[in-house]
């Protein structure tokens, strides 16, 4: 399929300062869409100027949360190149998703090729100064005006170009996080492992309770015991233990992160113990209070890595490495970004050029 391209006849100004972009705050002058109907298929592949959407107000998207997502970054390297990281893990990602909301499949390959036309049109959004990068949202909704509740017949296929700052201001700060022992975010054949709205929406009240606590972010807990930990916000979790650096298993419940799996697979051929198992929230108390636990770090797209410097659990309050970024967090943090950033041999052949 081809894919056209209006150029915008109002280009935008790009950011003043690098520095005060933000998150998700700012776009480029162009969007990527593409339409499907049944019986048709995928149809009208287009990069239009970015602007408002023309939806209907029945479309069933706004009313049953028929929706999907991705998040995944384009980068400025040193030498000039543009990079995009581990493209076709995100879109086969987005196909589990999919499937999951009765949503038809994407092609793979040519949604990497529409990511690639669309950074390469706005090529002059992607960030320059270390830290940031141009975040990319892809996303589909079920768009077919009817209030009936079954799966659409028609859906729109959008990708967004955000030009983000860097996540850390000044070096690798450690978060405050908050084990949630109310509210659930997911349950074994549920939607947990999918990257879809509904799955955010009912994370929110946790995550303002937190907020207003003076943490950043929640720790959930498994649907079904409220036992075994699952992950936080938007990122999967890592606890080093002694030394196993361990993270919960993917059962179902756990959006499976794809830094979470570059972190898996560094680790390993680093030749350290870094195993995928359940992991109750009375064992790593358990061991925190044996003095075991010396590292705990989040993974995602936007910060990469997050270490954690405290853990609240009811009136428990755990901290970690005395609150300052350990050695396997950096060592992961430095070998994840110097591949995205063209700075290390990208061994593992995860980094795909945008021309
Ligand atoms: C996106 C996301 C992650 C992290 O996934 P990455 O592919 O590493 O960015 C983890 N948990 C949730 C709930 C997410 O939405």
């Amino acid at each position: 399929m081809e894919i056209s391209v209006t150029l915008t006849k109002n280009p935008k100004p790009l950011p003043e300062d690098e520095n005060k972009l933000g998150f998700g705050e700012k776009f480029s002058d162009h969007m990527f869409l593409m339409n499907y109907t049944a019986g048709k298929g995928w149809h009208d592949a287009r990069i239009v100027p970015y602007g408002p959407l023309s939806l209907d107000p029945a479309a069933m998207c706004l009313h049953y949360g028929q929706e999907v997502f991705e998040g995944m970054k384009a980068y400025r390297a040193d030498d000039g190149r543009i990079l995009l990281f581990r493209p076709d893990e995100n879109f086969k990602r987005l196909n589990n998703s999919n499937d999951r909301l009765e949503i038809p499949p994407i092609d793979v390959d040519f949604c990497i090729e529409a990511v690639k036309k669309l950074v390469s049109v706005d090529k002059k959004w992607v960030p320059h100064i270390d830290g940031a990068s141009l975040y990319i949202r892809p996303y589909i909704i079920a768009t077919e005006p009817k209030l009936g509740v079954h799966a659409s017949h028609e859906y729109l296929f959008v990708i967004l170009a955000s030009p983000s700052g860097p996540y850390y201001k000044s070096g690798l700060k450690p978060v405050k996080i908050y084990v949630e022992t109310k509210y659930v975010r997911a349950v074994r054949g549920g939607t947990g492992f999918a990257k879809t709205a509904g799955n955010y929406a009912c994370g929110l009240k946790a995550q303002e309770v937190a907020n207003r606590e003076g943490y950043s972010q929640v720790l959930w807990l498994d649907g079904v015991e409220q036992k075994y930990i699952e992950e936080v916000g938007a990122m999967n979790v890592f606890f080093v233990i002694g030394d196993e650096i361990v993270t919960p298993g993917l059962y179902g419940s756990i959006l499976p992160g794809i830094t979470r799996k570059s972190s898996l697979e560094l680790l390993r051929s680093w030749g350290l113990n870094a195993t995928e198992r359940r992991l109750s929230i009375d064992e790593l108390i358990e061991a925190y209070k044996a003095g075991r636990v010396s590292e705990v770090f989040g993974t995602g797209t936007a910060a990469v890595i997050s270490p954690v410097g405290e853990l609240k659990v009811g009136d428990l309050i755990m901290t970690f490495n005395n609150g300052e970024i350990g050695k396997i967090s950096q060592r992961l943090y430095d070998a994840m970004t110097g591949i995205q950033r063209g700075r290390l041999k990208d061994e593992f052949g995860w980094t795909v050029e945008v021309k």
